[in-house]
């Protein structure tokens, strides 16, 4: 008898012990895995993440479905990338009826502009969207998740501003790691093929030349003639390795590999983490997984 009322003693104390909110997380919505894995480290357990465009998934060219948009309802925050990378986006947010404000991720960061590299330009003036593949950009969307976080739920203005501060000095870690592989790397030897304009905002930051058939968009396909100057480039260049891309079509660049003897380096993640049994489930294997690929297939 004694015991049990210890029991239950014990067990109303727990009870009482535990935060008023720690059953309800705050339901929120990345519009991208990379975007969603960035909430998730800064949100921790008080958040509760879904991500619309799942792992291995093509941003650029969305379709949104039912589910997405009962998802953006029920969100207490709608986070999306901005330049022009989720073009779905705005629609559904209107057709969901959400009253979710929508954050800007990459507000603060200097876009890039990407004209096409191939004279006839139908990208021209287009932001390039892909700003998390730098890491000093990374850290400006976990600022903005974070200010965003405590602006929707001041409660928790501690617990977000600590997780963004351990998940801020991995990213400082994971830049010096960045900088130290690609200086191993001859400088004549940076330069690779990818299948899209995915990482502009890499070469920028790193030093690591990026061509593609395609443009920052995968919307238009990459033409006979995009394809065509490729081949010739590489062929008068003699570019180290073509890299294949998880969002997109491996075939043109296997073509472009074979037409040209240059080797296939492996695969390079852009725009989408992997399932989580897969080589980049998070954005931090990611950015290793790229640096690793390019660092083997560019030194030998
Ligand atoms: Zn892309």
């Amino acid at each position: 008898m004694l015991i049990r009322r210890y029991l239950l003693t014990a067990l109303a104390a727990l009870l009482l012990a535990a935060p008023a909110h720690a059953q309800e997380r705050l339901p929120v919505v990345a519009s991208f895995s990379i975007l969603g894995d960035f909430v998730k480290n800064v949100g921790g357990d008080r958040v509760a993440v879904e991500s619309l465009v799942g792992p291995n998934g093509n941003a650029h060219v969305y379709a949104p479905s039912p589910n997405d948009a009962k998802k953006a309802a029920d969100a207490k925050l709608v986070f999306v990338n901005g330049l022009g990378f989720e073009g779905w986006l705005e629609r559904l947010v209107k057709a969901s009826g959400t009253k979710a404000p929508v954050v800007v991720a990459t507000q603060g960061i200097k876009p890039l502009e990407r004209a096409s590299e191939h004279g006839h330009d139908h990208n021209h003036g287009r932001a390039d969207p892909h700003a998390w593949q730098s890491v000093a950009n990374a850290k400006v969307y976990v600022a903005n998740i974070r200010d965003a976080l405590i602006a929707a739920d001041p409660a928790d203005k501690e617990v977000y501003t600590a997780n963004a501060a351990a998940y801020l000095a991995k990213l400082d870690a994971l830049e010096r790691e960045v900088r130290e592989v690609i200086a191993k790397i001859p400088a004549d030897r940076r330069r690779v093929i990818t299948s899209h304009n995915a990482f502009g905002y890499f070469q920028d930051a790193y030093g690591v030349n990026f061509t593609a058939p395609q443009g920052v968009s995968t919307e238009a396909e990459a033409s006979a003639k995009d394809v065509a100057a490729i081949i010739s480039q590489i062929k008068k260049q003699k570019f180290p390795a073509v890299f294949l891309e998880n969002v997109t079509d491996p075939r043109q660049m296997q073509q472009i590999a074979q037409e040209t003897g240059a080797k296939v380096g492996g695969m390079l993640y852009s725009d989408a983490l992997t399932e989580s049994k897969g080589e980049a489930p998070t954005y931090i294997d990611l950015i290793r997984h790229n640096l690793r690929q390019l660092a083997s297939a560019l030194m030998s």
